[in-house]
């Protein structure tokens, strides 16, 4: 059995509020994944009855989360959290149950950076010890402008000079 698939005949007409945590492992992730779930969701979520057998989720979804900063390797942990979180779920005529679980999975997973950096995780005082090799211009391309200048400078000089004589 999925977790938090809901039998769409059991929610009222008045909505149907659903608050709690998963157990096991939710997202299912292939060992190999950048990508490590670190524990459970945790929800809080508000289910409506739209038009047209439309099922309106509204509330808030979270989920931890260890990823491997692209600059330096190291593993850091970020806690993902949607919050406003909102989902529209069409039915089908005939339609019985709606996987409210494997939206949110979808749409975590979905929150979760590509090309994480160390320094946007959790612990909001990390500087990433690859960072500065990316961000500064090399002392070369500095200098070598420096020298153009220089160049310059004496071009001006000889033509001053040659207009003078
Ligand atoms: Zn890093």
């Amino acid at each position: 059995m999925k977790p938090l698939v809901f039998d769409i005949g059991e929610i009222p007409h008045d909505g149907l509020e659903i608050e709690g945590r998963t157990d096991g492992d939710f997202f299912e992730l292939p060992p190999d994944d950048d990508i490590r779930a670190a524990g459970p969701v945790d929800y809080h979520l508000q289910l409506d009855r739209g038009e047209d057998g439309l099922i309106l989720a509204h509330g808030a979804v979270s989920a931890p989360f260890v990823l491997r900063c692209v600059r330096c390797l190291e593993e850091f942990p970020l806690h993902c959290r949607l919050d406003p979180y909102f989902a529209e779920f069409e039915t089908e005529p005939g339609q019985t149950a709606i996987d409210v679980g494997g939206r949110i999975r979808e749409d975590l997973l979905f929150e979760v950076p590509s090309y994480p950096h160390c320094d946007e995780g959790d612990d909001a005082d990390r500087a990433c010890p690859m960072g500065a090799a990316f961000e500064t211009p090399s002392a070369e391309a500095a200098g070598g402008g420096s020298d153009a200048w220089g160049a310059l400078d004496q071009l001006n000089l000889g033509a001053k000079k040659g207009s003078n004589d």
